[in-house]
């Protein structure tokens, strides 16, 4: 394992105290030269003397990397970074956007990402006397790296030792840095299981947001958990010719390999509505799941894979779908899907977007957390989709809300359920319940990050995170 904070270099007091000097007469000279612009003052937060590290260096650009997607609308005007510093590695970021739009991204960042709680950003406009803080845009106060309290209080009373400071960076760089996970060549029976197990485990977990599960339907009045395991039973064959489609391609181009894999996956959404008799349960996975498995099935015809590899694969399989699929609609007669509603409405490309990306939530964000995580499956599922229900914009349930500012609730609700310490205390486990009751109530589901979690588990199972 890798140790985050090693041995020095220390810093004094006031080396602290000059650096603190130097940044903000940096960010000033920086507001000046470009006075339309915001600048962004990126640090990290590190208890203790020692700032800074190479794990921590490569944390940090890890997290600038993931910073500048929650900013990826403001242009970027200028850049400096410097990783090397002896005070911890710092970074400045001119962007041309509002004071309010670019700070709300930032704080987005550091309350909605596991490693955004290790970052200090702060922003900056010439002439924009007022400072934003977190309350202003509604935020809840920085909460404290080891407990649910905000930081401030806990700085002030001196609350924890500093090693549980380096316990909770070294918990974050863990569930953050190790994305790549190794899977070895598993067998057709292997992968065809561990897509099942994706399937059974998220309709077998309880309690979830709107989603059917064995107690109840959820906000589903069509389906019961019978029906989506009759549905699961007969996608088996599908995962099979998946996987038999993947091991035995033999192009260069792997949009054929996807396109041949589409065939099935229609004759596939045939089996699951003779199954339910016409319920849809499983469109999305068909689709996701489908693809994960002949990716698989590809990637380790010859030896071993990893994550990376895989998300590089469907990546190169899904080449132009979004285009392809998404903007011929203008010319398609028949009714639309939600994603396909949407990407007219709010330019949300849904699953497919996902998928084109290689599934970046449920390598980069899901997969991790999961990692990260201990006490029973169930516990660890259930904390998994709510951490994936924050990450995404699931089109499922912006369908079902009508309103693409559902997003920002749900990152609110995912927050609130973390808050209570998540699936593994009675006050978490409580609100996730009431969570759902209000969902059935508002006939709200999160299908997709349903979806996603399915994928997660599939993962999980091939790489041995979930045994
Ligand atoms: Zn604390």
């Amino acid at each position: 394992m890798i140790r985050v904070i090693q041995d020095g270099p220390t810093i004094t007091l006031n080396q602290a105290l000059d650096n603190r000097e130097w940044r903000s007469h940096r960010q000033t000279q920086l507001a000046k030269r470009y006075p339309t612009a915001v600048v962004v003052s990126v640090k990290l937060n590190i208890p203790g003397p020692i700032k800074t590290s190479r794990p921590l260096q490569d944390l940090f650009r890890r997290g600038l990397g993931c910073l500048r997607q929650y900013v990826v609308d403001f242009p970027l005007i200028d850049d400096q970074i410097l990783l090397t510093r002896p005070t911890g590695p710092e970074a400045f970021l001119v962007l041309q956007g509002t004071l309010t739009a670019v700070k709300r991204q930032a704080i987005a960042f550091e309350s909605a990402t596991v490693m955004g709680r290790l970052f200090d950003i702060d922003t900056l406009q010439a002439g924009v006397a007022t400072q934003l803080s977190r309350q202003d845009l509604g935020y809840a106060p920085r909460q404290c790296l080891i407990c649910d309290q905000p930081a401030k209080v806990c700085i002030k009373t001196s609350a924890h030792q500093l090693q549980a400071g380096y316990q909770a960076i070294q918990a974050i760089y863990d569930a953050t840095m190790q994305d790549t996970m190794v899977i070895a060549q598993p067998t057709q029976a292997t992968v065809v299981q561990a897509a099942m197990a994706g399937l059974l485990y998220e309709v077998s977990l309880q309690p979830k947001p709107g989603l059917v599960d064995p107690i109840s339907p959820g906000a589903h009045d069509d389906m019961t958990v019978m029906t989506f395991i009759d549905s699961s039973l007969a996608l088996m064959g599908y995962f099979n010719t998946a996987f038999t489609i993947g091991r035995d391609f033999a192009g260069d181009d792997l949009t054929a390999m996807f396109q041949t894999l589409r065939v099935a996956g229609r004759e596939a959404e045939q089996a699951m509505f003779a199954a339910t008799h016409g319920v849809n349960t499983h469109k999305g996975a068909i689709f996701s799941l489908g693809i994960m498995v002949t990716a698989v099935a590809y990637a380790t015809r010859l030896t071993a894979t990893t994550t990376a590899q895989l998300q590089e694969i469907m990546t190169h399989m899904l080449t132009g779908l979004v285009a392809q699929d998404l903007t011929a609609l203008a010319t398609n007669q028949q009714p639309l899907t939600a994603g396909e509603q949407q990407y007219q409405q709010y330019r949300l490309t849904g699953v497919r977007g996902e998928a084109a990306a290689g599934f970046p939530v449920v390598l980069h964000t899901a997969l991790p957390f999961l990692q990260s995580t201990t006490g029973q499956t169930t516990q660890r599922l259930l904390d998994t989709l709510m951490q994936i229900a924050g990450a995404i914009e699931d089109t499922n349930l912006i369908k079902r809300a009508g309103t693409p500012a559902i997003t920002a609730e749900m990152q609110q609700w995912v927050r609130d359920y973390f808050a209570r310490g998540g699936s593994k205390t009675p006050a978490g486990l409580a609100y996730l319940t009431a969570l759902d009751d209000q969902f059935i109530a508002r006939h709200l589901s999160i299908g997709g990050a349903a979806d996603n979690l399915i994928l997660t588990i599939f993962l999980a199972k091939l790489g041995g995170v979930l045994v």
